[in-house]
């Protein structure tokens, strides 16, 4: 995918976020109040990304209004790299199959697990769980 290709598939909040590593108003996005069971999926390239069952309520202020999951789906989700922009030291989180920004990873005494996958929610695409199968 080209830059351009980007642009057209995507809204310009999307390709801002997904794109340019950008992050979405705290308490804006459609999967901060959600929980419904179903897989979360990279909104640029559709690789399942997060189980609802990892998604979790934050208690930490500064962690709270984006969607929280404890861990990724699979092996192959998600990749994490370092990141220093705005003078702090974070982890990035990107999609594996695209590369493009999903959010960061942080450690978060009230997650299950002591992670906390903090995702822009309108870098994701929720499928609601197949309850025929
Ligand atoms: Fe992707």
């Amino acid at each position: 995918m080209t830059d351009n290709d980007w642009k057209e598939k995507l809204t310009p909040e999307q390709y801002r976020v997904l794109r340019e590593g950008g992050t979405e108003t705290p308490g804006t996005g459609k999967y901060v109040d959600f929980a419904e069971d179903g897989m979360y999926h990279c909104a640029a390239c559709g690789r399942a990304l997060f189980k609802s069952d990892t998604k979790y309520e934050s208690t930490i202020p500064g962690l709270i209004g984006w969607p929280a999951f404890s861990e990724a789906a699979a092996n192959d989700a998600v990749e994490l790299k370092s990141d220093d922009s705005l003078g702090m030291a974070r982890t990035e989180v990107v999609c594996k199959k695209c590369g493009s920004h999903l959010g960061h990873l942080f450690d978060d005494p009230s997650s299950p697990n002591g992670k906390h996958y903090c995702i822009n929610s309108v870098c994701l695409d929720f499928a609601p769980k197949d309850n025929k199968k």
